[in-house]
């Protein structure tokens, strides 16, 4: 069976089984500290339901590792739902100081079939017209990358700067094509973000790509290579910054099944610290190490003993920019052997479909 159609019967199983929500139960936001493009500030991250991701709907079955469908509601959504969701939202929270406002919408924010225009640019506006915002964050598949909709976003930003963000996972296509299950090219990649590029002499507009650590069918060491790779890659074609999300088992997704079947297990989290630490030293822009998950049961992890610590260690270190200092613990001797002796996955139970 070939990886689309293994995902998409996943996906279909799993999508029978989810209890259906209210638009207001999948919405949600909260306001923390973060790293602007300025410096050290705050940004409040809001989460808007829609119909879905449309690749994750589509016969391909969407990426391996990603279950943000099943926050869905897989209908349309009208507009005016949509910024009601967005307005109620956003009341929750007084920005007392610089912020970036981060949309998620488990999908594509430039994809007209999951943010209807309408809702879209009323989101845009009410944010142009907020002094304290001072960055706006959106997510978008390279597909939904043209010169008209930027322009229009930025339109509604005077004197904030637009980020595009667009999850390329990893720089190589074997492993973004087959393992992922991504669905676009290197050259699809770096045509929307020289779009981005081509914009920045008239427009307040940068790119950031999300980079993916430990695919599956990725052994540890392999993980900490291809990260290396996919950040000083996405720094040469003009990345402005870098996002990683070490890989956390979600409901429904080949990632899940591999894992119950012991053939899959999230990295330690020393790899992040060696993956951060080295990427530090060899990549000027700016890069965030997303902790979700961490020292959980489908989470990275080394030991009871130091995962909250080493935890951190990584959220202090993306708000300073900084390396993360030595540190030991007696279970890194055994992700050292892991690292430098095998080449292999954690585990190699065979699965059989
Ligand atoms: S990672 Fe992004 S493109 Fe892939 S299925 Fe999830 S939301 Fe869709
Ligand atoms: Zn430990």
């Amino acid at each position: 069976m070939n990886i689309q159609k293994l995902t998409k019967k996943i996906r279909n199983r799993s999508l029978n089984k989810v209890k259906s929500k209210s638009l207001e139960e999948l919405s949600a936001s909260w306001y923390q500290d973060d790293v602007l493009y300025e410096g050290k500030g705050k940004a409040l991250f809001i989460i808007l339901p829609t119909i879905g991701c449309s690749w994750a709907l589509s016969k391909s079955g969407g990426c391996t590792m990603c279950s943000y469908i099943a926050d869905s509601v897989l209908r349309e959504v009208p507009a005016e739902d949509i910024i009601n969701l967005f307005h109620d939202q956003l009341k929750k929270h007084s920005l007392e100081e610089p912020s970036a406002v981060k949309i998620f919408i488990s999908g594509s924010f430039l994809n007209p079939a999951e943010m209807p225009a309408e809702a879209r640019r009323e989101i845009l506006k009410t944010l142009g017209e907020m002094k304290n915002v001072v960055e706006v964050v959106l997510e978008s598949r390279p597909e939904y990358v043209n010169p008209e909709i930027i322009r229009e976003c930025c339109s509604f930003l005077p004197q904030k700067i637009l980020e595009i963000s667009i999850g390329l996972e990893s720089v190589n296509d074997h492993t973004r094509e087959i393992k992922i299950n991504k669905g676009f090219s290197l050259k699809d990649f770096e045509e929307a973000v020289n779009i981005i590029k081509d914009l920045k002499s008239e427009l307040e507009v940068k790119a950031k790509t999300y980079i993916l650590v430990k695919p599956i069918l990725t052994s540890e060491k392999q993980a900490i290579k291809e990260a290396i790779d996919t950040a000083l890659y996405a720094e040469k074609i003009g990345l402005d910054r870098i996002s990683f999300t070490p890989a956390t088992i979600h409901k429904g997704t080949l990632i899940e099944e591999l894992w119950h079947r012991g053939s899959y297990q999230p990295p330690w989290i020393w790899s992040i610290i060696e993956i951060i630490n080295q990427v530090r030293k060899i990549v000027k822009i700016p890069t965030i190490m997303d902790t979700s998950g961490f020292g959980t049961r489908r989470g990275p992890f080394n030991c009871k003993k130091c995962n909250f610590k080493l935890k951190q260690a990584i959220i202090d270190s993306n708000l300073n920019q900084n390396l993360i200092p030595d540190f030991e613990c007696e279970c890194k001797i055994k992700w050292l052997a892991e690292t430098k002796l095998f080449d292999i996955n954690r585990s190699t139970t065979r699965i059989k479909y």
